[in-house]
């Protein structure tokens, strides 16, 4: 049935990189067969999903929508898709994506723009936009996306679906291709929380393959599941519903306040002064990051390779000058500069300073609430008519990144809907307190 619903809308939504029918197909037989039998199943077994195309899955394409691994298949599987192959669950393909998840819009993507299904003239967000998108048009029952800066929460909030990003360290990286390595974080995106809270119990837990990877118990996530936050402090970032925050979206986020307290939660006003400086100063830390992972890319071990190269360098230069993107390219520069000698005191050093102090922020306001909640994106999904400059984009995602930068779980539920658009809000939480907000969400939900 999804691949009929797949077929149906796939040309307007282009949510897809690959697909790979014949095996989720003989994969849904074989679950089958097992039920036929009477066997114990898996909560994913069968389920239907699809993947961000930066996770590796072994024996198929994984592209990270970029020219430079558009050939590329992994010989091995990601922690998370070994857990989930151990489910038995079924993959239906991989969605498309930002170049190398550096983006906000999936326009990056070096095959195809995908569409909102909500407006097929907005931007589905980004950079898990398939992800997000696949599940809106009813594409796929739960998708993974990939988390460094926003990039499973914004695109969850222009779909009007559910997303979670776990703590950083709740889920093994292992083959999820590097962006920032000390912010990327894998996490569902889903139709609703339940669904959140059963792909997040598979993909949780210590990995040996992943050095931060954090060694701590698993809970069952649907038992956080109630039905209940009665007393539960909700903190409202004074930082977060300022300038920049579209009257519309601040509204919908209004009267979902408004219901919490209802509901019997206790509204708290919390600051997080360093809020101005999490953009600018993820701008230094992500790219800086990044200019040394996509530093593997060289048209030697694997990927694109240039042709007509005379010399070796020339043959590397050529690879990585054909093989990567604008956008890319924009960020391998800005890293390598802020790395470079004489500025990594000014620049780097600086950086890592401001996101301590930006994770303390963190740990103050957790003194006076139990989970905040704030918008997820200032705006709802914008036309794709290229019309925003990279810097305005880059700004709007001053909601999300600083959850990275401090490490912390972030889910983005739908609340209301603004020109037509759906509207998403956001509840953080304490470190490992996923269950906290899963509750959260769904109380509202
Ligand atoms: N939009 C942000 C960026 O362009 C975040 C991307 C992400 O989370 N992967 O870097």
């Amino acid at each position: 049935a999804l691949y009929e619903r797949i077929d149906a809308v796939e040309d307007q939504v282009k949510a897809y990189v690959t697909l790979d029918k014949e095996n989720a197909l003989a994969q849904a037989a074989k679950v089958d067969a097992m039920i036929a039998a009477g066997e114990k199943i898996a909560p994913l077994a069968g389920i239907p999903g699809a993947i961000k195309d930066n996770i590796c899955t072994k024996g198929l394409l994984t592209t990270c929508s970029s020219k430079m691994l558009a050939n590329v298949v992994p010989i091995y599987d990601a922690h998370v898709i070994k857990k989930l192959r151990a489910e038995e669950t079924i993959f239906l393909g991989k969605t498309n994506m930002d170049e190398f998840a550096m983006g906000s819009t999936t326009e990056s993507s070096y095959f195809q723009a995908t569409h909102n299904p909500w407006n097929l003239d907005r931007v589905p967000g980004g950079s898990s936009g398939g992800s997000a998108a696949a599940i809106a048009a009813g594409e796929a029952i739960w998708t993974l996306g990939s988390d460094t800066g926003g990039s499973i929460r914004q695109p969850a909030s222009f779909n009007g679906c559910v997303g979670i990003k776990p703590t950083y360290g709740r889920v093994s990286r292992y083959g999820c291709v590097a962006f920032a390595s000390s912010l990327d974080q894998i996490g569902p995106i889903t139709r609703d929380v339940t669904d959140a809270a059963t792909v997040l119990n598979t993909i949780c837990g210590k990995d040996e393959h992943d050095s931060t990877s954090l060694p701590v118990e698993v809970p069952d996530f649907t038992k956080a599941l109630r039905q209940d936050v009665k007393g539960l402090r909700i903190g409202l970032p004074k930082e977060y519903y300022g300038e920049g925050l579209d009257p519309k979206v601040h509204a919908e986020l209004k009267k979902a306040i408004a219901q919490y307290e209802a509901m019997g939660a206790e509204i708290v006003e919390i600051s997080l002064p360093h809020t101005e400086y999490a953009v600018i100063t993820y701008y230094i830390i992500a790219p800086a990051e990044a200019s040394a992972n996509l530093a593997r890319y060289d048209g030697v071990r694997y990927g694109f390779r240039a042709a007509n190269a005379t010399s070796a360098p020339e043959m590397t230069t050529l690879s990585r000058t054909e093989g990567f993107g604008a956008e890319v390219k924009r960020r391998i520069m800005l890293g390598t500069y802020v790395l470079s000698s004489g500025y990594y005191d000014a620049y780097y050093k600086k950086a890592m300073q401001v996101r301590t102090l930006i994770r303390r922020d963190f740990d103050s306001a957790f003194e006076k609430c139990d989970v905040i909640l704030a918008p997820t994106s200032p705006v709802v999904a914008y036309p794709i008519d290229g019309k925003m400059d990279p810097l305005s984009i880059y700004m709007l995602d001053v909601y999300t990144i600083p959850v990275n930068m401090a490490g912390l779980p972030g889910i983005s539920v739908p609340c209301g809907f603004a020109d037509g658009m759906p509207v998403g809000m956001q509840l953080i939480g304490k470190p490992l307190d996923e269950e906290t907000v899963l509750r959260a969400a769904y109380t509202f939900e």
